[in-house]
C-alpha cells in the first residue's frame, strides 16, 4: 500500500530492526515508546481495522495472537504485558494499517 509508513518498513524500504518476522508478520519497537518495552506486531497484509476483516483476515489476527505467546520469553514479555489495539480517530489510531502494541518489561499503571 503506497505512503503506509509499515508497508514501508514490512517491504524493506524504512529501516526498522525486527525482533520477529515469518511470512505473515513482523514484530518491531515502536519508536516512541509508551513503557520500557513498546513492541508493534505487524501483519504483512495492509488493513486497517477489525471492520474491515474477513474469513482471510481473521485468520492473520488469529495468527498474531497464537504467535505472540510463544514469543515472551524471546522478547522479555514473560513477566506480562499490556496488548492494545487501537481503531480509528476515535481510539487514537495514528497509523491506518492494523497492529497489535505489546507494553511491557516493567509493571505498568491500571
Ligand atoms: P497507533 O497510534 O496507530 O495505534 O500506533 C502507531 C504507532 O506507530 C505509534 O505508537 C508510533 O509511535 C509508531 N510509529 C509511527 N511511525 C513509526 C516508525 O516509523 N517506526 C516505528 N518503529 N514506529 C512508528
Ligand atoms: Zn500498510
Amino acid at each position: 500500500m503506497e505512503n503506509c509508513i509499515f508497508c514501508k518498513i514490512i517491504a524493506g524500504d524504512i529501516p526498522s530492526p525486527r525482533y520477529y518476522e515469518d511470512d505473515k508478520i513482523i514484530i518491531i519497537k515502536d519508536i516512541q515508546p509508551q513503557a520500557k518495552l513498546h513492541y508493534l506486531c505487524i501483519p504483512k497484509t495492509h488493513f486497517a481495522l477489525l471492520s474491515e476483516m474477513d474469513e482471510e483476515k481473521l485468520e492473520i489476527v488469529k495468527y498474531c495472537f497464537k504467535t505472540i505467546p510463544t514469543l515472551e520469553e524471546k522478547l522479555g514479555l514473560q513477566d506480562g504485558y499490556r496488548v492494545i489495539i487501537n481503531q480509528g480517530v476515535n481510539g487514537g489510531q495514528t497509523v491506518p494499517h492494523l497492529h497489535i502494541h505489546l507494553l511491557g518489561g516493567e509493571k505498568l499503571d491500571a
